[in-house]
């Protein structure tokens, strides 16, 4: 068998993360091969408005758009593949995907994201599309300020999330998922922050514009959005399996260069432990980029 092709890197995943990390290594005359599962957390953005350079907002599908636009002008190619597989080899790195296709690598660059939980209701994207329910607070808190808002989890994480909150809304109310009995303690801080308690509710209802809970006396309490904080799926089982250290929640942990603690194995965006938030991941994906050009063997023209 011939000697396998070896590129400077294989990047896996395509979102902000993954697709500045392309642009920038291609701009550094370096060849990657990209591989992506087409999932990214961004695609359900209906339009941020903290992502620098866009006064006027857009929306996750256009900015992916826009990304990959400017990487394949300097050479990116993504492929439609997912990793299942990663291996140390002569070399560097194999990369196995789930059709059996092999790439090889002299660094791998994880860019696979997180996954969110959702409520289990088949409707709950298309309230993420209307706004009526939402993900992250601190990606779109402003835009629902002194709104009526909901935070739906498990009593202790939502209280931190309710706290959280009330920068936003003078109107909060914490929907519990589970039925942890409220302490006094807790009872009186909510009651000192301003925040309202609904025990675990009957249903969650959602009418085409707003969502809504029936509550245990069979009540129905609409509000204007709702914040499931029901946590989210770390993808990085690929780096765990060879051995990566892990925070408590699976995130990756890694060093100033977004190396994880196995050599020539980098990663960046919501899939290391850090802010989930696109400016954190690009800027990731330039720390990454730059430090993996400089390890390998220099490429001067
Ligand atoms: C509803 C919502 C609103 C948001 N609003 C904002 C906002 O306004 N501002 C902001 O800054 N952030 C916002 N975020 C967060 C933002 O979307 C993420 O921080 C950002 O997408 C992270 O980029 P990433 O490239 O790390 O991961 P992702 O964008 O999730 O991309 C990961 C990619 O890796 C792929 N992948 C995973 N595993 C594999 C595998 N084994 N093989 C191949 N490919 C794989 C996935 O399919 C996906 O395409 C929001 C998130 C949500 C859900």
């Amino acid at each position: 068998m011939p000697d396998p092709e070896f590129k400077s890197c294989i990047i896996i995943g395509a979102g902000p993360a993954g697709m500045t990390a392309a642009l920038y290594l291609n701009r550094f005359h370096r060849e990657v091969t990209v591989l992506d599962a087409g999932n990214s957390r961004a695609r359900w953005i209906p339009q941020t408005h903290n992502c620098p350079g866009f006064p006027d907002g857009l929306s996750g599908c256009e900015l992916l758009e826009r990304l990959r636009t400017q990487a394949e002008q300097y050479g990116t190619k993504v492929t439609q593949a997912t990793a299942s597989r990663l291996e140390h080899v002569d070399g560097g790195y194999r990369v196995t995907d789930t059709q059996g296709g092999q790439y090889y690598g002299r660094t791998v660059l994880l860019a696979t994201g997180v996954e969110d939980v959702l409520p289990p209701e088949p409707w709950a994207e298309e309230a993420i599309n209307c706004g009526a329910m939402r993900l992250c607070v601190i990606c779109d808190g402003y835009e629902v300020s002194d709104d009526d808002l909901a935070v739906f989890g498990s009593l202790r994480t939502a209280f931190e999330h309710a706290k959280f909150m009330r920068t936003y809304s003078a109107t909060v109310t914490l929907v519990q998922s589970d039925n942890e009995q409220v302490d006094t303690q807790l009872q009186q801080s909510a009651k000192d922050l301003g925040i309202a308690l609904m025990k675990k509710p009957h249903d969650l209802r959602f009418d085409g514009q707003r969502c809504g809970f029936i509550d245990t006396l069979g009540k129905r309490r609409d509000f204007d959005t709702i914040y499931p904080v029901l946590g989210s799926r770390s993808q990085a089982t690929l780096a765990i399996a060879l051995g990566a250290s892990v925070d408590e929640e699976n995130k990756l942990v890694v060093t100033e260069k977004q190396m994880t603690s196995i050599d020539g194995l980098y990663a960046i965006g919501d899939v290391v432990s850090a802010l989930s938030q696109i400016s954190v991941a690009v800027g990731h994906a330039a720390v990454a980029a730059t430090a993996i050009h400089n390890v390998l063997p220099r490429n001067p023209r």
